[in-house]
C-alpha cells in the first residue's frame, strides 16, 4: 500500500519558479501548507547554472515601454503583450526583493546596483552577481524559503503522475528515488515547475534532468502544449560537452570571430546591424552556422567551430566580471580567455514553448499551474531575450504561486478513496518498470538515437522532408519504448528506472516539438526554414497548440494577444 499525504498546495520542482512559488504561496495564507517536491536537492536544479543574469528595468535611461518593446521584437511578434507589460512592471520589484532576501548583486561605485548589455536589450539592463548568478539567485530563494516550516520538502522524489478526478487536479504520484517506495502526495492545486527539456537534444547546455517531465505530466492530463518549435540556440557553447560560455561575454565586449580572423557580425548583413555580437541569440546562432558552411570555420575534434575573442577585454576585467568563463574555458577545453580566444558553436539552451497556460500560470485543469521554464505563458514568444528566463521564473512563479492558494481556498478534497486507488495503479505500474527483463531494447540506444533524430530534424536550420522524417522516427521510437528491457531491480536509487521514466517523458516532448515545427510553414524566431524562409503573419500569426491523443498528437491554433506594438519586419 503506497503511503497517502496531504497539504493544501503541492509544487513539483526547486529550482527559481519552484522555491518562489513556494515563497509566495506560504506569504498569501498563514495556514496554508505547501508540499514542495524536487526530483533533486533543490540546490542542484539547473537554475543553479545559470550564468549572466536577470533582465530588470534599473537606470534611468530605461523604461518599462523599452523593455517591452525589446521583448515583443526579440520574440517576433509572437510574445503575448499583455503578458509582456506585467512582466517588465513586476521585474524590478523581484530583483529588488532578491536584493533584500540576500542576492550578492554587483554594485557600481556609488553603491547601485550594476546592469550590464545583453542581446537584443536596447540598454543596460541585466542585473548580475559576477557571472554566477543563478547559484546567486538559488542560494538566496533556498535560504529565503527555509524560514517557513510550513513549506515542507520532498527532496530526491520523482514525480511520475498528476491526479486529476471529478474535473480538478487532486495532486500527485511520487517515488521517492532513495528508498524506492511510492507516495501519494494530495494538494487542492499543484504547480508544475520542472524546468525545461533540452536534453532530447544531444549537443545542449542543459544539465542532466532537464527531461521535459512536467510538460509530459500535463500533457498526457489532457493540458496542450503551446509553441514547441521554438527551441533556443545559444550562439556559444563549448564544443563536445556543450558547456555555456554566457551572453555576458559579449555584454562585456566581446567579439565573434572567423578563421579569416574576421568580426562577420560587424562586416557581412545577418540582420544585426549595429548591435554586431549583443544581436538576439536566434539571429547569431544562424551567422555562425553559416560561416562555418562557407568554410570560415575552424575544425576541431568536435565538430566545426569559431572564435569567441575575449584578449581585448584585459585581466583585470575579465577576472572580476567573468571569472567563471575563465574557469570554465581552462578546465573544460585548455584555454585561457586572457589570452586566447575560446572555441564555441551553438548550442540547445532553452525551451520558448511548454506547458499552456494564462497570465496566471492556469492550465485549462482547475487548480493546475505551471511556472518557469515548463511553462509557455506566452513572454517569450518564438526567442527568449537572454536574461529574461530568470526574471520570469519570479514574476510568474510569484504569481502562480499566489493564484494556487486562491484556487485552493475554494476548491474541495476529492475522495481520498479514489486517490488512494489512482495512487495504486501507479505504484503498480512502476513497479512493472522496475527491472523489467522482457523486452528487446535498451534505453541508451533509444536515446542516442531520439538525440540523432531532433538534432537532424530540428536544428537551427530546418526545412519539411527532414522534419517529416524525425515526426516519423519519434514515433517509431515511442512504439520500441514499451518493448524496453531493464536490469536493475534494486529499490535504493535506482537510476536505470529513473531513467527509463524520464525516457517516456522525452519522447512525449519530442514528438510535440518536431509535429509543431513541420506543421509551421514559415520562419519566426528561432524557427528557421530554408524552405519558407520569411516570416507569414497571414497565415502564422498565432501560437501553436499540441494536445496528447493515443492515435498520435493533435494540433490547435490560440490567438496572440497583440496590443501597443503592431507586428513589423524584425532588423536591429
Ligand atoms: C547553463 C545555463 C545558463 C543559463 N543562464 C541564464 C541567465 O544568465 N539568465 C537567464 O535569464 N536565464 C538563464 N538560463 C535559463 C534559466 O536558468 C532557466 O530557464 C531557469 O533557471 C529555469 O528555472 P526553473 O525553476 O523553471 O527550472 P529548473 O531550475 O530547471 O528546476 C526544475 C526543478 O524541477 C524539478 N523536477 C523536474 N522534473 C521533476 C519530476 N519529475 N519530479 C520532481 N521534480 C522534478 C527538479 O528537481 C528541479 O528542482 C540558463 C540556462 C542554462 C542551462
Amino acid at each position: 500500500m503506497s503511503e497517502v499525504i496531504r497539504h493544501d498546495v503541492v509544487i513539483v520542482g526547486g529550482g527559481a519558479a519552484g522555491l518562489r512559488a513556494a515563497i509566495a504561496a506560504v506569504e498569501a495564507s498563514p495556514n496554508i501548507s505547501v508540499a514542495m517536491v524536487s526530483k533533486v536537492y533543490p540546490m542542484r536544479s539547473h537554475t543553479v547554472s545559470a550564468e549572466g543574469g536577470a533582465a530588470a528595468v534599473a537606470r534611468e535611461d530605461d523604461s518599462f515601454e523599452m523593455h517591452g518593446y525589446d521583448t515583443v521584437k526579440g520574440s517576433d511578434f509572437l510574445g503575448d503583450q499583455d503578458v509582456i507589460q506585467y512582466f517588465v512592471e513586476e521585474a524590478p520589484k523581484e530583483l529588488t526583493l532578491m536584493d533584500h532576501w540576500g542576492c550578492p548583486w554587483s554594485r557600481n561605485e556609488d553603491g547601485s546596483v550594476a546592469t550590464r548589455a545583453f542581446g537584443g536589450m536596447s540598454t543596460k539592463r541585466t542585473w548580475y552577481a559576477a557571472d554566477k548568478v543563478g547559484f546567486h539567485m538559488l542560494h538566496t530563494l533556498f535560504q529565503h524559503s527555509m524560514r517557513f516550516d510550513r513549506i515542507v520538502r520532498y527532496d530526491e522524489q520523482f514525480v511520475t503522475k498528476l491526479l486529476v478526478d471529478g474535473g480538478a487536479i487532486r495532486g500527485v504520484v511520487a517515488l521517492d528515488v532513495r528508498e524506492g517506495v511510492v507516495r501519494t502526495i494530495l494538494g487542492r492545486a499543484v504547480i508544475l515547475a520542472t524546468g525545461g527539456a533540452g536534453k532530447i537534444f544531444p549537443f545542449t547546455t542543459n544539465g542532466n534532468i532537464k527531461t521535459g517531465d512536467g510538460m509530459s505530466l500535463a500533457y498526457r492530463e489532457g493540458v496542450a502544449l503551446k509553441d514547441m518549435e521554438f527551441v533556443q540556440y545559444h550562439p556559444t557553447g563549448l564544443p563536445g560537452t556543450g558547456i555555456l560560455i554566457t551572453e555576458a561575454t559579449r555584454g562585456e565586449g566581446g567579439y565573434v570571430v572567423n578563421s579569416d580572423g574576421e568580426r562577420f557580425l560587424v562586416t557581412r548583413d545577418y540582420g544585426v546591424g549595429t548591435k554586431a555580437e549583443l544581436g538576439p541569440r536566434d539571429m547569431i546562432s544562424r551567422a555562425i552556422v553559416m560561416e562555418i558552411e562557407a568554410g570560415r570555420g575552424f575544425k576541431g575534434p568536435y565538430g566545426e567551430y569559431v572564435h569567441l575573442d575575449l584578449t581585448h577585454l584585459g585581466e583585470q576585467k575579465i577576472s572580476t566580471r567573468l571569472p567563471m568563463v575563465r574557469e570554465l574555458a581552462k578546465t573544460y577545453i585548455g584555454v585561457d580567455p586572457v589570452v586566447q580566444p575560446i572555441p564555441i558553436r551553438p548550442v540547445v539552451h532553452y525551451m520558448m514553448g511548454g506547458v499552456d497556460t494564462d497570465i496566471d500560470g492556469a492550465t485549462v485543469i482547475p487548480g493546475l499551474y505551471a511556472a518557469g521554464e515548463v511553462a509557455c505563458v506566452s513572454l517569450n514568444g518564438a526567442n527568449r531575450l537572454g536574461s529574461n528566463s530568470l526574471t520570469e521564473c519570479l514574476v510568474f512563479g510569484a504569481r502562480a504561486g499566489t493564484k494556487a492558494v486562491e484556487f485552493a481556498a475554494g476548491s474541495n478534497d476529492g475522495s481520498e478513496a479514489v486517490l488512494r486507488r489512482m495512487g495504486e495503479e501507479e505504484a503498480a505500474r512502476i513497479e512493472a518498470l522496475r527491472g523489467k527483463k522482457k523486452g528487446g531494447e535498451k534505453l541508451a540506444r533509444i536515446r542516442r538515437e531520439l538525440n540523432q533524430t531532433m538534432e537532424s530534424g530540428c536544428g537551427v536550420y530546418r526545412e519539411q522532408a527532414s522534419m517529416d522524417e524525425t515526426v516519423r522516427s519519434v514515433a517509431r521510437l515511442k512504439g520500441r519504448y514499451a518493448d524496453l528491457a531493464l536490469e536493475d531491480t534494486s529499490s535504493v536509487f535506482n537510476t536505470e528506472l529513473v531513467v527509463a521514466l524520464e525516457l517516456g517523458n522525452m519522447l512525449d516532448v519530442a514528438e510535440a516539438l518536431a509535429v509543431s515545427a513541420a506543421h509551421r510553414k514559415e520562419s519566426r524566431g528561432a524557427h528557421t526554414r530554408k524552405d519558407f524562409q520569411t516570416r507569414d503573419d497571414q497565415n502564422y500569426l498565432y501560437h501553436t497548440i499540441c494536445h496528447f491523443d493515443p492515435a498520435g498528437p493533435r494540433l490547435g491554433k490560440k490567438a496572440v494577444t497583440l496590443g501597443t506594438w503592431e507586428p513589423e519586419e524584425r532588423k536591429y
